[in-house]
C-alpha cells in the first residue's frame, strides 16, 4: 500500500506540476501580450511610511498591480520574475514609470515637503544601460515637488552585482538617488562587502518583523540590524508591521521608520491624497 500510495502522490504531484507549468507559461504568455498592447491593466498603489518615533508620514513606496480579465489580480511577485525571465523587465518599469507620472502633480502644491517616494527595481536592471534614461523624468518629477526618489534593490542579488552595476548605483547616489536594500536578512550580504556598497537604506524584511515580540530571538536579530546599520551609519525601515506590539518594540529599539499593514496599506494616488497634503499650509 505504502508503494502504491507513494505512486498515487506522484501521479498527482506530476498532473499538478504540469498544470502548473501550463499555467506559467499561458501568465507569461498573458503578461508579454499585455505589456505590448493593454498598458492600462497597469497601474501603481503607494504604501506610506512612516517615521516611528514621530509617527509622521515618511515617503512612499511604489507598488504595481496588474489586473487581468482572465487572471484577475496578479502579485507582483508572479508577474515582476516572469517579467525578468523573459527579458521584459525594461517594459515593465517603463509602465510603473508612466503611472507614477500620471500620478504624480507637476508642482509641489500643497503636499508635504521632503517625502520619499521609493520605486522597486531589479537588481538585473541595473545593468541595463537603458535604465538612466527611464528613469529621468521621473526623478525629475519627484524633485520638483520637493520630494525625494529613493531605489530598492534586493538583498538576494546585491551580491552578484558587477562593478560597473555598483558604479551606476553610485552613479544615482551622486544625482541624489537614494539607494536602500530591499527584504534585508534574506540574502547574503557580508559585512566586509555592505560597508563598500553605495546604499543608504536597510529595510528589514518582513519575516523578521512578523515575528517580534513573540520569539526573542528575532528581536535581537532586529537589534543586531540596527547595530549594523548604526556603525555604517545607514538608516532603517521595517517593513511588514502588523501589530501593536511590533511597532512598540522597533519604537523601543529605535528603528528609524516602518511600515505596514498596522498603519496603511498600499492604495491609490487618489485615495492617499489628503494624507500628503500639508495641513499647516493653507
Ligand atoms: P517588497 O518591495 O518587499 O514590497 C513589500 C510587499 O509587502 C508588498 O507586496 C506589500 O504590499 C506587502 N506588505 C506591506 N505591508 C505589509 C504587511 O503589513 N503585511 C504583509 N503581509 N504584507 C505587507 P506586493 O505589492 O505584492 O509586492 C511584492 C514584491 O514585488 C515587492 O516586495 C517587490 O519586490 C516586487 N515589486 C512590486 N512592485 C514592483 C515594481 O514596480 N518593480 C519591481 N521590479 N518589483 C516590484
Ligand atoms: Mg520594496
Ligand atoms: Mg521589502
Ligand atoms: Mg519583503
Amino acid at each position: 500500500t505504502a508503494k502504491l500510495a507513494g505512486r498515487a502522490c506522484y501521479r498527482i504531484y506530476c498532473a499538478a506540476d504540469t498544470e502548473q507549468g501550463r499555467y506559467q507559461q499561458r501568465l507569461s504568455e498573458a503578461l508579454i501580450a499585455s505589456l505590448k498592447t493593454a498598458p492600462e491593466e497597469f497601474r501603481v498603489v503607494y504604501q506610506p511610511q512612516y517615521h516611528l518615533a514621530s509617527g509622521q508620514i515618511a515617503g512612499l513606496e511604489a507598488l504595481l498591480r496588474w489586473d487581468h480579465p482572465e487572471f484577475g489580480s496578479v502579485s507582483p511577485s508572479d508577474f515582476v520574475p516572469i517579467a525578468e525571465h523573459r527579458g521584459h523587465i525594461h517594459e515593465l518599469t517603463g509602465h510603473l514609470v508612466r503611472c507614477l507620472l500620471a500620478d504624480l502633480p507637476q508642482s509641489p502644491g500643497r503636499l508635504l515637503p521632503g517625502l520619499r517616494l521609493a520605486i522597486n527595481i531589479s537588481a538585473r536592471q541595473i545593468t541595463d544601460s537603458r535604465l538612466e534614461a527611464l528613469l529621468k523624468p521621473l526623478f525629475q518629477r519627484i524633485g520638483g515637488i520637493g520630494w525625494l526618489p529613493e531605489i530598492e534593490i534586493t538583498e538576494t542579488h546585491l551580491m552578484h552585482l558587477s562593478v560597473p552595476c555598483l558604479d551606476r548605483l553610485r552613479e544615482f547616489g551622486r544625482q541624489g538617488v537614494i539607494v536602500a536594500i530591499d527584504d534585508f536578512g534574506t540574502g547574503y550580504s557580508s559585512l566586509a562587502y555592505l560597508h563598500t556598497l553605495p546604499v543608504h537604506v536597510l529595510k528589514i524584511d518582513r519575516q523578521f518583523i512578523q515575528r517580534l515580540g513573540e520569539k526573542s530571538r528575532d528581536s535581537r536579530i532586529v537589534s543586531a540590524i540596527l547595530g549594523i546599520a548604526d556603525a555604517l551609519e545607514l538608516e532603517v525601515v521595517a517593513e511588514g508591521i502588523e501589530h501593536e506590539e511590533q511597532y512598540r518594540k522597533l519604537r523601543e529599539l529605535k528603528c528609524h521608520r516602518g511600515q505596514g499593514y498596522l498603519m496603511a496599506r498600499p492604495a491609490s494616488w487618489h485615495s492617499l491624497n489628503g494624507a500628503l497634503i500639508d495641513q499647516h499650509q493653507e
